[in-house]
């Protein structure tokens, strides 16, 4: 038993992971996680500013990703190191994402709780260490202010109306009022399908006459971007691209380094990733596609007319 990488609330098993680069958590305030070796010894250098300064604020987005059933990441030390990790996601991108207004963090909450209640009016037990569910980017006083604001917007009631922890929590009518026009604004932003592949000349009819297509006759509205070969491009926009779209269609043909990191990116998010590569680039992927949905395909009307089927299938 260890205590927890990112939180040290809790001792919890240390699990060797995968080929033995890794390791698995699975703490008590943080939900499961991965992380590298070399992150784990980033955070356990004396002093490390992730782990002073930040910890909250990982532990909220570890929490989150178990409450929404996602894929777990792998925590990686930084952006470069997420190219070799196919679910790889750095300390500071998780950082970057931690909501800045109080607004959003209290949506967050509420989904949190929507996501935590067995029926409407259930009681959810929490106490200081649920601090990472509130979205407090500190300590157990943050998450008391956070109790208040929602207590105060009447979107929650407490069965303890002492505002101390340990307490019960449960949402209020306004609350779920709340979930829904959430679930609503989100379905229609949802509209939108990330392409990502190469600039290749050769690959332009490809693009128009195959994955532009099909998206659109499909009813959805393809963004393209371009595959990046230095991951330091890969810019805050087009993650926040990645989070906003309802899937994401990557090509591998031309195996460009920066599709592996953005399709896991868009899987750890709990993307769809529909999987393609022209027939004669298949042998140089760096991966087994197998387990993966993939597409093969040998000329612009091939692709349309699988990808026009897999999206009428999984759509
Ligand atoms: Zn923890």
């Amino acid at each position: 038993m260890s205590p927890c990488a990112i939180c040290d609330n809790s001792s919890v098993p240390q699990q060797i992971w995968g080929n033995g680069a890794s390791f698995r958590y699975s703490c008590p305030t943080c939900g499961e996680y991965f992380i590298t070796l070399q992150a784990l010894s980033l955070l356990n250098f004396h002093d490390n500013t992730v782990k002073k300064e930040h910890s909250a604020k990982i532990s909220a987005y570890l929490k989150n990703r178990n409450i929404l059933g996602l894929t777990p990441h792998i925590i990686c030390q930084d952006s470069l190191s997420t190219q070799t990790v196919l679910f790889g996601i750095s300390f500071d991108e998780i950082i970057d994402q931690f909501p800045k207004l109080i607004s959003d963090r209290l949506d967050i909450v509420i989904l949190n709780l929507a996501k935590l209640s067995a029926y409407s009016g259930d009681f959810i037990k929490i106490s200081t260490n649920d601090y990472p569910l509130f979205y407090a980017e500190k300590n157990n006083a943050t998450q008391i202010y956070i109790l208040k604001q929602l207590i105060d917007e009447k979107l929650i009631e407490l069965k303890n109306s002492a505002l101390t922890l340990p307490n019960e929590v449960r949402l209020a009518p306004k609350g779920w009022n709340k979930v829904v026009e959430l679930e609503q604004r989100g379905q229609k932003d949802n509209n939108k399908v990330f392409i990502v592949m190469s600039f290749d000349p050769s690959l332009v009819t490809a693009y128009e006459q195959g994955i532009v297509k099909a998206i659109s006759d499909n009813g959805y509205d393809p963004i393209r971007v371009e595959c990046e070969r230095h991951i330091d491009e890969v810019s805050d926009r087009r993650i926040a691209d990645i989070r906003k779209c309802k899937y994401v269609v990557a090509d591998f043909t031309f195996n460009c380094g920066g599709i592996y990191y953005e399709a896991g990116f868009a899987m750890g998010l709990g993307k769809p990733v529909i999987w393609t590569c022209r027939e004669d680039h298949i042998k140089d992927l760096h991966f087994d596609t197998r387990q993966y949905n993939h597409i093969s395909w040998k000329t612009d009307q091939d692709l349309y007319t699988k990808l026009d089927a897999r999206m009428k299938a999984v759509f």
